[in-house]
């Protein structure tokens, strides 16, 4: 690991300034040219950002850490409904927060399911939403590849076993944060805020970017910029819905496939909106959209639920070692569903 230098932001000012650069372009010069004793980068909690460093992927002249910063470890009920969280809550306060676990049991869920005990206690749910892929290539520094500004991908013709099925030209990472399937399927918002006070709200399905749009960056983070808050809407009465993650192991690991449905239900029980949301799908959490459509006016049974889980893997590209992902999606699309009109 390279030496640098540590300190805590004391404001959202001296936070947002200390973001100099973003990590993606940080991390997207070639390893042997890679500024050195440039770059100050901001921490949450820690995990994802030291992984980068031990392995010399990132190396930044200073790190100051954001949980100094008052007011960004806080959850709010808004008026209206709706509930604040700032970025630096834990994974664990949010799995454990009784007025999240009642009005969005789908999140709290998706926060318990991920990571270990351990590893919720530190890790923060800005960090979540804006940590970077898993890609084993992107992970190593002997692979130079086109995320981290090469020009090839490995994984395409490689090892794709945890890739995407969705949107996986020309790089097949998935978004890594469960949280964000369900804010997605939720419709949260994040707001922004940048070292000259600006402040940018936009819905979270919004802040993520594809890769046929930029190959190098998972997000809309500007530099000189930190997220400041994610807002839940207010969930009217008649919303159901349901989390469910699928890894190779129950203890702890990224999913290999996972899906948040939100329904809101009509007081003679037909589906008036459906959101369905995949995470570990796609390089941005993937809204079926055909399945929404299939389940809206409807009243909602297993067939139609069978039925909405084969049309949610509409448009589907899977690679080489990674079809196994389409009848995985199929069964917990269906599964959710069931279990958010349960
Ligand atoms: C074994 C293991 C299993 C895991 N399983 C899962 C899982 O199932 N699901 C899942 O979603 N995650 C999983 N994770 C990932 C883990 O949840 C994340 O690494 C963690 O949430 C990152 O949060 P952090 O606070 O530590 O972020 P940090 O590492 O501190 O930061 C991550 C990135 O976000 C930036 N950043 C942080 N806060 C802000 C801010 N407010 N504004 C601007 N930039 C900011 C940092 O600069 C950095 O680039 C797992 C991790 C491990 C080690
Ligand atoms: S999937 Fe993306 S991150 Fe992984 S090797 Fe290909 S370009 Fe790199």
């Amino acid at each position: 690991m390279t030496p640098f230098a540590w300190a805590n932001a004391r404001n959202l000012t001296e936070g947002a300034s200390a973001a100099s650069i973003t990590v993606a372009e940080a991390m997207t010069a070639a390893p042997d040219v890679m500024p050195r004793g440039q770059p100050s980068i901001v921490m949450a909690g820690g995990i994802d950002l030291l992984d980068l460093l031990k392995e010399n992927l990132l190396t930044p002249a200073t790190i100051l850490s954001l949980k100094d910063i008052p007011g960004l470890g806080r959850i709010v009920e808004e008026d209206g409904g709706g509930v604040l969280i700032g970025p630096m809550v834990t994974l664990a306060q949010l799995a454990d927060h009784p007025v999240l676990r009642q009005r969005y049991p789908a999140f709290t869920d998706a926060a318990q399911s991920s990571a270990s005990p351990q590893i919720r206690n530190v890790a923060t749910l800005g960090g979540n939403l804006l940590q970077r892929p898993r890609c084993w290539y992107f992970r190593a520094a002997e692979y130079h590849c086109s995320r981290k500004g090469g020009n090839h991908c490995f994984a395409m013709f490689g090892e794709n076993q945890y890739h995407a099925i969705f949107d996986n030209m020309p790089c097949a990472i998935v978004h890594p944060s469960t949280s964000a399937t369900t804010l997605v399927a939720l419709g949260a918002r994040i707001e922004l805020t940048n070292a000259q006070g600006t402040v940018r709200n936009l819905l979270l399905e919004d802040f993520f970017v594809l890769p046929s749009k930029d190959i190098r960056r998972e997000n809309d983070l500007k530099p000189q910029e930190i997220l400041t808050s994610i807002s839940l809407p207010s969930v009217p009465p008649g919303t159901r819905m349901a989390h469910l993650k699928q890894g190779e192991k129950d203890s702890f690991d990224w999913p290999l496939a996972d899906v948040a449905v939100v329904l809101d239900v009509a007081p003679d029980g037909s589906c008036d909106r459906a959101s369905i949301v995949l995470g570990a799908a796609a390089p941005a959490p993937h809204r079926a959209r055909a399945a929404e459509a299939m389940l809206a006016g409807k009243h909602i049974d297993a067939n139609l639920a069978k039925s909405a889980a084969h049309a949610g893997l509409d448009g589907a590209t899977p690679l080489a070692k990674n079809a196994y992902k389409l009848p995985l999606f199929e069964t917990l699309i269906q599964r959710a569903i069931l279990k958010a009109i349960a």
